[in-house]
């Protein structure tokens, strides 16, 4: 189980669903943490493993978040 660092709260849920719903501001604040992780050249599994989440969650994060600039 993942203890959400924001709210302190045990999760049940996938912890990115509980960042898109409950702390939108931060959830943002990483998927641009993975932009600019992936543009320094990290790739996407790397990415994923560091945030305890997985390759498809962080690519599509990238691709929605790109589509903003
Ligand atoms: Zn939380």
């Amino acid at each position: 189980m993942h203890k959400c660092q924001f709210c302190g709260r045990f999760l049940l849920t996938s912890y990115n669903q509980h960042l898109a719903i409950t702390h939108e501001k931060e959830w943002n604040k990483i998927k641009k943490e993975w932009v600019k992780l992936y543009n320094d050249g990290l790739s996407i599994k790397n990415i994923a493993t560091d945030y305890h989440t997985n390759v498809n969650t962080v690519n599509k994060a990238i691709k929605d978040f790109g589509k903003l600039y």
